[in-house]
């Protein structure tokens, strides 16, 4: 498999950027109650998940992005496919999925931060 492929499916699953063994989180996303807590440090390479105090602020952009991304993609995708003749119908499509993504969202947005921004290299 190719590398960037790699890295893009190991975001996905938000594993260790070092060791790409242990997730970054401590629960499974669907375990909506534990689902955005992180360990401090890898449980396999003992990485720091957080190098410095605030660094994930800047996961809002990504968060950001990925919202725009599934926003326009369920909107156009509805009014396309189906061409509903009432506006809640486009409306509904567009917030309750993204709603329902948001902890996925809120993990991805995380992992590709300290991917990118962490600094972090691969062991
Ligand atoms: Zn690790």
């Amino acid at each position: 498999m190719n590398k960037g492929v790699k890295m893009v499916r190991d975001i996905m699953l938000t594993k260790c950027p070092a060791c790409r063994q242990e997730s970054m989180f401590a629960a499974r996303a669907v375990d909506l109650a534990h689902s955005l807590k992180m360990h401090r440090h890898c449980p396999h390479c003992g990485q720091d998940f957080i190098p410095e105090p605030g660094f994930y602020f800047g996961a809002m952009y990504f968060s950001y992005a990925i919202n725009v991304a599934l926003m326009v993609t369920f909107g156009v995708g509805v009014e396309v496919l189906f061409s509903p003749e009432r506006i809640w119908i486009t409306l509904a499509s567009i917030f309750v999925p993204t709603l329902l993504l948001s902890p996925w969202n809120f993990r991805i947005s995380r992992a590709i931060m300290l991917y990118t921004m962490g600094g972090v290299k691969r062991r």
